[in-house]
């Protein structure tokens, strides 16, 4: 495999000065919008993110410029050979716990003795190893609304990834989950996910875009809780497609922003509920948000 010759990569080099530390949940956020597949810390302030189009790249590029090139955020785009760095660097990841979850690689299960309620992830290309803020903040919320994980016939998971709120959502008492995912490599991984942790049978993997009007969608339908690690242009922008799939009086876990966005989030959310809880780490943000139980607007 190590063999095969690898095509070149659209990757970005970002030089952002030590002295703009506080813009990085930022430009954390804005990159999260472009789909990138990695990012290497490449040292002195500079950052290589490879992405999987030049498309993405280039738009990423002018959105960086756009928003930080005044405060000296420099973007030079490359075509670069893959040296399997992406790769390497996940060959090293290790478990991390929430609460009682353990997000695993094969490499690293739980020591025996320690009690937790293990998800087991191959880490891929595709966004959801628990090695990000807003996956574990998920896993936070997901914990402290266990009743209503307990209580649903089922639970939504938009932009499911590598599955792993999904298969989490399982392990904290749901009955059954299912993961909506649009990029086909994430959902093989997510297949794979759910093999491994032999969760099969609880769990459903659907390729579809949830933010897509009825009849797309109609195949997600909804449920009393939904779980979104998204990206806060996508719940500010595409808020109602979003609760489409939240039943009245349901429950949705969303992260993916940072406290910068969050208002924006909050207020793309406010007519259709409340907020019943709130998390944040290191600038990002995840809120648990009760659907009113009255149809609300759409
Ligand atoms: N749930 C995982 C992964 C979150 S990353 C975790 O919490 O770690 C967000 C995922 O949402 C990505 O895999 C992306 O491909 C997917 N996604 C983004 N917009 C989507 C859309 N409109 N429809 C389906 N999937 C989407």
């Amino acid at each position: 495999m190590a063999d095969e010759p690898r095509p070149d990569r659209p990757a970005l080099d970002i030089h952002f000065p030590p002295s703009l530390a506080s813009l990085r949940p930022r430009l954390d956020a804005l990159l999260d919008d472009f789909d990138p597949f990695a990012v290497e810390e490449t040292g002195h302030g500079a950052r290589r993110v490879w992405f999987f189009a030049p498309g993405a790249r280039d738009a990423a590029a002018r959105a960086i410029q756009q928003a930080l090139g005044r405060d000296g955020a420099q973007v030079v785009p490359r075509d670069l050979p893959d040296d399997g760095w992406a790769e390497r660097s996940q060959a090293e990841l290790a478990a991390i716990r929430v609460g009682t979850i353990v997000v695993a690689p094969p490499w690293d299960p739980p020591a025996r003795d320690a009690p937790a309620l293990v998800v087991e992830i191959v880490p891929s290309t595709g966004f959801g190893t628990g090695h990000h803020a807003s996956t574990r903040l998920c896993l936070v919320l997901m914990q402290r609304m266990h009743k209503d994980l307990a209580a649903t016939p089922r639970v939504i998971d938009l932009g499911t990834g590598s599955g792993v709120l999904a298969i989490a959502a399982v392990r904290l008492g749901a009955r059954a989950a299912t993961g909506v995912e649009r990029d086909p490599d994430a959902l093989r991984n997510a297949r794979e996910n759910v093999e491994r942790n032999r969760v099969a049978g609880a769990i459903d993997l659907l390729e579809a875009d949830f933010t897509l009007p009825a009849p797309q969608t109609t195949s997600i339908g909804t449920a009393s809780v939904v779980t979104a690690n998204l990206t806060g242009s996508l719940f500010a922008a595409q808020a109602p497609a979003v609760l489409q799939h939240v039943a009245p009086g349901g429950l949705l876990v969303a992260s993916g922003f940072t406290d910068g966005e969050e208002a924006g989030v909050r207020a793309a959310l406010r007519a259709a509920g409340a907020v019943v809880a709130r998390e944040i780490e290191d600038h990002w943000v995840g809120l648990a948000f009760r659907r009113s139980a009255a149809v609300g607007p759409r």
